[in-house]
């Protein structure tokens, strides 16, 4: 099945027993047993739910995985994903992953004597040397937030292979319609759902698809347990989200590119950061393991205060955080999503004062266009 045909009839479709199309929202924590001990599959919502289970064989048919979890937000995955590992263990993760899992490794999980170092991943060379006799995992996010940094997820899997390591990857920002981690050698893979999965800003939500039954079993197990899971309703939500998933990334690419070559040509923006660009450092990687870029870029405008009157002057690029959704976004990462990260430090990884990040969405690219031009001379 193609990719366009799978966001639609992939996974588990319908209702088996009504005839009805769209799958039912399951909405009850119970179910009714047969005898002790007998019952037809599920027996307690938080276990197992219809819509639920559902959704994670649509999201798993998409990652060509075995099996796919759904839980109530991306750091709720992350979080599960996190709890296969001991106290001791030490997983390497790329430097610059979302501000949420840095915090939860930082803040939360060091508390369990769950370790991590940060490291470069579009460096193999550093991944191996931060390697020791505790590594469990290698965590990986590609393309990363705002400068869309990219890993090679292939040379990341024999190293992981060659060591005995899990290798984890975030997927949010490519999405499984661009890039299938688990076919480039990923044990897991994990999407902050409330982005492009879900598409519409309206659900909160995280996916995880695992490569064997081994996997499955043990996230299934800490997701029951630990008892981070997404609603029947926002199941729902999303799997209505997948099926335009395929129809929105297209159109978000072709906003994207002529978006870009607005900025290319537009004397106010100086570095462009996409990894469609031929110049973009991890160009030729992101060509060889995705189909598409995506709809992330970031631009500098050369100072803080020219960023700031964009953002008071678009009309039609929403000023918010997140991303991924129908709706074109925008941010000032310095001032937003990694205000907490000290200047010095910003500055060192590339975030400027200057730095706008956008998330395109899938209104006319003329009109987008014509917004950031008004904004950017007006
Ligand atoms: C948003 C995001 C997350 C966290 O997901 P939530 O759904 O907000 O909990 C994780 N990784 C990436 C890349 C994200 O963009």
């Amino acid at each position: 099945m193609r990719a366009k045909t799978k966001v639609i009839h992939g996974g588990i479709t319908g209702d088996e027993q009504t005839g009805a199309v769209s799958v039912p929202i399951y909405q009850t924590s119970t179910y009714k047993q047969d005898q002790v001990g007998k019952h037809r599959g599920y027996e307690y919502s938080r276990t197992g739910n219809p819509t639920r289970h559902a959704l994670e064989t649509v999201i798993s048919d998409l990652e060509n995985g075995k099996s796919g979890f759904a839980f109530g937000s991306g750091m709720a995955a992350i979080t599960s994903i996190m709890m296969l590992f001991n106290a001791e263990d030490h997983v390497i993760m790329t430097d610059d992953v979302y501000g949420g899992t840095y915090r939860l490794m930082t803040s939360v999980l060091n508390r369990f004597n769950l370790n991590h170092t940060y490291v470069d991943t579009s460096y193999k060379e550093k991944v191996e040397a931060a390697i020791t006799n505790k590594t469990k995992a290698i965590y990986v996010e590609t393309p990363t937030n705002p400068l869309l940094k990219i890993t090679d997820i292939k040379e990341m899997a024999e190293i992981a292979k060659k060591h005995d390591l899990k290798l984890i990857v975030d997927n949010t920002f490519a999405t499984p319609y661009w890039q299938q981690p688990i076919d480039l050698g990923a044990d897991i893979v994990l999407h902050s759902a409330t982005k492009y999965i879900g598409g519409h800003s309206d659900v909160v939500a995280g996916l995880v698809v695992v490569n064997s039954d081994q996997l499955a079993e043990d996230l299934h197990f800490i997701q029951n347990s630990a008892g981070g899971v997404l609603g029947p309703q926002d199941s729902w939500l999303l799997m209505r989200g997948i099926k335009t998933l395929a129809l929105r990334m297209e159109a978000i690419e072709a906003n994207t590119k002529k978006i870009i070559s607005f900025l290319q040509d537009h004397e106010q923006v100086s570095t462009i950061y996409y990894p469609g660009i031929e110049s973009h450092k991890g160009h030729n990687v992101a060509s060889s393991q995705a189909s598409g870029y995506g709809g992330m870029v970031s631009f500098d405008v050369g100072s803080g205060k020219l960023a700031q009157k964009v953002l008071e002057k678009v009309n039609y690029f929403t000023l918010a955080e997140s991303l991924g959704a129908v709706e074109s976004l925008i941010s000032l990462p310095a001032q937003m999503t990694h205000a907490s990260i000290p200047r010095e430090r910003r500055l060192e990884l590339g975030i400027t004062d200057g730095l706008i990040r956008i998330s395109v969405g899938i209104e006319d690219s003329e009109d987008l266009i014509e917004d950031l031009k008004q904004a950017l001379e007006g």
